[in-house]
């Protein structure tokens, strides 16, 4: 798979069992439905608590036609906006994956903390700190960011992907 800025090959990356693929140049990340899948299949109890505004209400939702093309089946992507939060993900139709620029990460966690959100994830997440960096594989900048990545990572498992269906006939109303 190619890098959506036109940097060459994407490049895998191990995070907590879960295999994400990412441009090293532009540190652009790609996800593909079957990654977050298994991620959600693996016990996780005490994430029931976990209550995150981010992607919670249907309502804020919208969809715009992208020029990008999706990397994997080379259908083109659907950018999702959510609400007031600069909140920006490409998402394939077909496939369910979805890309993230290295900007939109960052509004991603910008926007948890203005939520106040951030903090209980963050803290959950301290604890496989120890545990992730001796398995990390991937460059030091990213390393950095493992936490706040992994929060990302769980989010998208919790929130996002079960708004798939919804998405997805967002989309097809467009297309009429
Ligand atoms: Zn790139
Ligand atoms: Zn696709």
């Amino acid at each position: 798979m190619e890098c959506l800025n036109n940097h060459g090959k994407l490049e895998k990356i191990l995070f907590c069992d879960v295999e994400v693929d990412y441009c090293p140049t532009c540190l652009g990340v790609w996800f593909e439905q079957d990654e977050l899948r298994f991620a959600k299949d693996k016990k996780d109890e005490q994430l029931n608590w976990l209550d995150v505004d981010l992607w919670r209400d249907k309502g804020k939702f919208k969809i715009a036609k992208t020029r990008r093309v999706c990397p994997a089946c080379r259908m083109p992507l659907y950018e999702v906006n959510y609400d007031d939060s600069k909140v920006k993900i490409d998402l394939c139709n077909l496939c369910k994956g979805i890309w993230l620029d290295r900007g939109e990460f960052k509004q991603i966690i910008i926007y948890l903390k203005t939520k106040s959100d951030y903090e209980i994830l963050h803290n959950y997440n301290k604890n496989f700190r120890q545990e992730l960096w001796e398995i990390f594989t991937g460059p030091e900048k990213f390393r950095e960011e493992l936490i706040d990545f992994l929060t990302l990572l769980k989010l998208f498992n919790y929130k996002f992907v079960v708004q798939h269906p919804f998405l997805t006939s967002l989309i097809e109303n467009m297309q009429k």
